[in-house]
């Protein structure tokens, strides 16, 4: 054990080395690094020492620092929960992205996302969403597409090399949108975010779908149509809420906060994943409630079900 001049017992070493293995104290610099830019370690040591009171490895927190910085993430849809992923993902690092939406900024949208509204009222989204990265993240690389998502859109002209998908698209309807996406997804190996927030359902959890590790959206569905056969809705208060049924920005960066840590506990256990069951969940506003539930892969699935593979 070297410390510059310094010469220690073996009982000391020992307790050194102990200290070291729970994370209490670090013998060197644990945020010196040849694989990051040193700009780049200076804008985001507090991510950096958030990592290490987890992984409590400088190694490991290089590993994953560095998979966030080469990483290439595809959001569709930057709504009040797109958006709030995007400024949270530029906030951990994350500085390449692939941006898909069709609409503008609106008035309204002041109070529900993080764009600079004031100059940018009728601007398409994605200008907006490029200007916020810009402004966030640490060398961005920023591709745009104005346009939606369409039964018969080339995913993979769109979408073709990154990392990690995130749907927030909710038109023309988020179970068909994270269908077509989860089967492109589960044939190149790529995970998607099912990410939650939208209609009535404005603070619920998303779902990671890991391509063969968890349920694929097709399993979802599945699961819905079995489980909700004899359900019938009851009248909703509002009877006209077509296209505007907004919800509170707080319960929107729920979402969005519980999807972007999402990612990033995928980014962090990459190498290490486990065939986990997945599930959804939904914070209910009105007592403060968490309501969840397990949704297991389907083995018959069309998709991704063992016949499949
Ligand atoms: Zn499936």
């Amino acid at each position: 054990m070297k410390h510059s001049g310094l010469a220690f017992d073996k009982k000391t070493e020992a307790f050194l080395y102990f200290l070291e293995k729970e994370g209490i104290i670090t013998l060197s610099n644990p945020l010196e690094t040849e694989q990051l830019p040193a700009e780049y370690i200076e804008q985001y040591k507090r991510q950096l020492y958030f990592l290490l009171d987890i992984l409590r490895s400088p190694r490991k927190v290089h590993e994953v620092q560095k998979k966030i910085f080469d990483a290439k993430i595809a959001i569709f849809g930057l709504g009040a929960v797109g958006s709030g992923i995007l400024q949270q993902l530029c906030m951990m690092g994350f500085r390449q992205f692939v941006l898909i939406d069709y609409a503008c900024v609106e008035e309204n949208d002041i109070a529900r996302t993080p764009y600079s509204i004031a100059f940018q009222i009728n601007e398409p989204k994605i200008k907006a969403a490029k200007a916020l990265i810009e402004e966030l993240a640490f060398n961005p690389v920023v591709q745009v597409h104005n346009e939606t998502l369409k039964t018969q859109t080339d995913l993979g002209e769109l979408v073709g090399g990154v990392s990690l998908i995130v749907n927030t698209a909710d038109e023309p309807y988020v179970g068909y949108t994270n269908i077509k996406l989860s089967r492109h997804a589960l044939q190149h190996n790529v995970p998607l975010v099912a990410a939650g927030g939208f209609d009535a359902h404005l603070a619920s959890l998303g779902e990671l779908l890991v391509p063969n590790v968890t349920p694929c959206a097709d399993c979802y569905a599945t699961f819905f149509h079995e489980s909700l056969k004899d359900w019938k809705p009851i009248p909703h208060p509002v009877t006209e809420r077509e296209g505007w049924f907004g919800g509170l920005s707080s319960l929107s960066t729920f979402s969005a906060s519980t999807s972007a840590l999402e990612i990033l506990f995928y980014f962090m256990n990459q190498d290490d994943q486990q065939v986990v069951s997945g599930g959804r969940g939904e914070f209910l506003f009105h007592d403060y409630s968490l309501d969840s539930y397990t949704v297991e892969r389907d083995e018959n699935c069309q998709s991704c079900g063992e016949g499949h593979k």
